[in-house]
């Protein structure tokens, strides 16, 4: 196992000892923790999340989306929010497999929402918006040093709403207001019905409605997270947990002296880091060979590569 899991300091499984969290979570419920945590000691005053629908409802100030007509917005469309407590950051759980623009509400976040100590959760090209932001503040003075706690989700691809809708309702033949969670896993996109039912569909079907800027993608774990975290690895309802910066070390250090985390060697669970790597490589493999094939596309003319 090499450069496709990126650089870490230390990877387990791990789980929440909350159960209010876990019973919420999507998997281990780490990230709901881990700010949980974080807010509760004052190492960040805020977290960006991805919430959604009833969550801007109930807490309309949170959320930057227009107000006055939360009704307008469709169920499992995640939107940005501030959260600055355990019931809103349990309120925002679960992962919602289409586009959350969580940077954007970065600059917000230290502006309007005034913190001073922002943690953040996204994707792994989104963890890399950040560490840009950092490097070279474009449009945005002074956010970069208020980033105190930036947690990656591993990720294989994602899905505009459209796709998502066409995947619930015409697959799986399920109105999006009545799923209870979405899931990638197993080889199968598997949708859970509030009334106890479960569809599963096979990637084959899903792969068409992928987003395409997710095909040149090279990070699948997160790489510049200060930690990231992801099913893949480790067993149902745990979390491979990979701890990568100074930050996320002393993070990761402090919450586990609290008593908040159950943890498991990374090499003693199955499927373990082994499988966590064959999809790294696989996943990045697949996108160099498109990345590769832009180069050549058009007579004589390459399309964009961002990477040079
Ligand atoms: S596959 Fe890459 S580009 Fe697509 S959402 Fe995931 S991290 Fe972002």
């Amino acid at each position: 196992m090499g450069a496709e899991l990126g650089n870490y300091k230390s990877c387990v499984s791990a789980r929440s000892t909350d159960k209010e969290i876990l019973k919420h979570a999507q998997d281990g419920g780490i990230v709901s923790q881990l700010f949980g945590f974080a807010l509760d000691e004052g190492i960040i005053d805020g977290a960006i999340v991805a919430a959604n629908k009833e969550f801007a409802a109930k807490y309309p100030s949170k959320v930057m989306a227009d107000n006055s007509n939360f009704d307008m917005i469709e169920p499992w469309r995640p939107i940005p929010a501030i959260v600055n407590t355990r019931a809103e950051l349990i309120a925002a759980a679960g992962t919602k497999y289409n586009v959350s623009p969580n940077v954007s509400m970065i600059k917000e976040a230290t502006r309007s929402f005034g913190l001073d100590k922002v943690g953040i959760v996204g994707t792994p090209c989104q963890m890399q918006a950040i560490r840009k932001l950092q490097l070279y503040p474009v449009g945005a003075r002074d956010v970069g040093a208020s980033i105190a706690l930036a947690v990656g989700i591993f990720c294989m691809e994602n899905f505009p709403y459209q796709s998502i809708l066409q995947l619930v309702e015409d697959h799986a033949a399920m109105k999006m207001e009545s799923v209870k969670k979405m899931e990638i896993g197993k080889g199968k996109f598997w949708v859970y019905g509030k009334r106890g039912q479960v569809v599963q569909l096979p990637l084959k079907v899903t792969h068409k409605y992928e987003q395409p800027g997710c095909k040149v993608c090279l990070d699948y774990v997160a790489n510049l997270g200060d930690i990231s975290t992801g099913s893949v690895g480790s067993p149902d309802g745990w979390s491979t947990v990979m701890v990568r910066s100074k930050i996320g070390d002393s993070v990761w250090a402090k919450a586990m002296a609290a008593g908040c985390f159950e943890t498991q060697p990374i090499e003693k669970v199955k499927p373990g880091l082994e499988l966590v790597s064959k999809l790294a490589n696989e996943k990045i493999s697949k996108n160099k060979a498109t990345l590769e094939a832009r180069a050549t596309f058009g007579v004589g003319k390459a399309l964009r590569n961002p990477y040079i």
